[in-house]
């Protein structure tokens, strides 16, 4: 359905409407005729992304998004996608959604740490939820409403935008045995995972996922964290490091996010709203579920093909971390009124569901 078809289909009803004038009354006819100007007009939106386009697992919700949308809407809300640095940087979408350059953007909240000191609880937090724990929280433990609440300002609207599950530690260049492995290095790895980081003896470095690849292969860094093994072997970062570390500890379920100008998503009809939300929902299940399902076979194309050495913290540095983490939400908390205040939903929140979990599922992990 394109623009000409819905402007043939208003005419239509407009000419109809004129002959049906005498047979009903003339105020309902006007208000029908209304209503189908409204279903009829069309919407071209913009999305900036933090990914480069198209890149496996992050890069398709946004493309997905825009498909369902589009089907769904039969052509009246398209929305057309950006990849990281085409429109804007990847790391000025949430400014360029605030602003109203254009109308949405899909990215992960830990990058607006700087604005927004408690934003990355709605990104990934060490030692954190589960992405089906975070998932509960955010729909139907109040999640959502605080996350609005804390980009209202902004005059943005968020929604989770996809989950990549539990995610790697990272590659490394040498083997990790004990803490004093961790002391001088010089590791790419963000938000508070990186803090906690610091405190262990690392030097975190922040870089893009693009630059990652060159700055492991040159020894400008050492180690690095990426996603997990779909999208780590998509960047092929087995040709820069030899260890691959499976243990899950500084993004346990990330959450990505879709950004919404609030005034773009306010003036969309209600039906095209739902859509909207109802697509949003879709994509961030349907990353999960493609994460789910691509990770292992990965994995095993790494190890067997590849033949990356794969490895584990040994249980020092787990509690080490665990340790620290602790330290650093805690030092967020006394600084940031908002991180508090989210925080106590936040924690309350897991330590219920994790008796639950333990009891059932880790229980069944065990036994299986
Ligand atoms: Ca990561």
């Amino acid at each position: 359905m394109n623009i000409n078809n819905n402007f043939k289909k208003v005419l239509i009803t407009v000419i109809s409407s004129i002959f049906l004038l005498n047979a009903c009354g003339e105020e309902e006819q006007l208000s029908s005729v209304k209503a189908e100007v409204v279903a009829a007009k069309t919407y071209q939106w913009k999305m900036v992304t933090s990914w480069p386009k198209n890149f496996p697992g992050l890069g398709m919700g946004p493309e997905r998004f825009s498909q369902y949308v589009n089907e769904m809407s039969d052509g009246r809300l398209t929305v057309k996608v950006y990849g990281s640095g085409e429109l804007v940087p990847g790391f000025q979408v949430f400014d360029a959604v605030s602003q109203g350059t254009v109308q949405m953007g899909h990215s992960g909240a830990y990058y607006w740490k700087g604005k927004i000191p408690a934003s990355p609880i709605f990104g990934a937090i060490p030692f954190g939820m589960t992405a089906t724990e975070f998932n509960a929280w955010l729909h139907y433990g109040g999640g959502l409403a605080l996350w609005q609440e804390l980009y209202e300002p902004f005059g943005i609207v968020p929604m989770a935008g996809g989950n990549s599950g539990a995610q790697f530690a990272g590659w490394f260049k040498k083997e990790i045995n004990s803490m004093a492995d961790l002391k001088g290095l010089k590791m790419r790895i963000p938000g508070l995972g990186g803090e906690v980081f610091k405190r262990a003896g690392g030097v975190p470095v922040t870089l893009t996922g693009g630059e990652i690849f060159s700055s492991l292969q040159s020894g400008a860094i050492d180690a690095s964290e990426w996603v997990g093994p779909y999208n780590d072997l998509a960047f092929g970062f087995h040709q820069a490091a030899e260890f691959y570390y499976s243990s899950v500890w500084h993004e346990t379920g990330t959450n990505l996010e879709f950004l919404f100008n609030a005034e773009a998503l306010a003036e969309l009809p209600k039906d095209l709203q739902k859509i909207v939300e109802v697509a949003a929902r879709a994509v961030n299940q349907d990353m999960f579920d493609e994460y789910n399902a691509r990770n292992n076979i990965a994995l095993k194309t790494l190890v067997e093909k590849h033949k990356v050495k794969l490895r584990e913290f040994p249980p020092e540095i787990m509690k080490a971390l665990k340790g620290y983490t602790q330290e650093v939400i805690a030092e967020q908390v006394a600084n940031d009124a908002d991180f508090a205040k989210i925080w106590t939903s936040y924690s309350a929140f897991l330590s219920s569901i994790r008796e639950y979990n333990d009891l059932t599922l880790k229980a069944y992990y065990q036994n299986r």
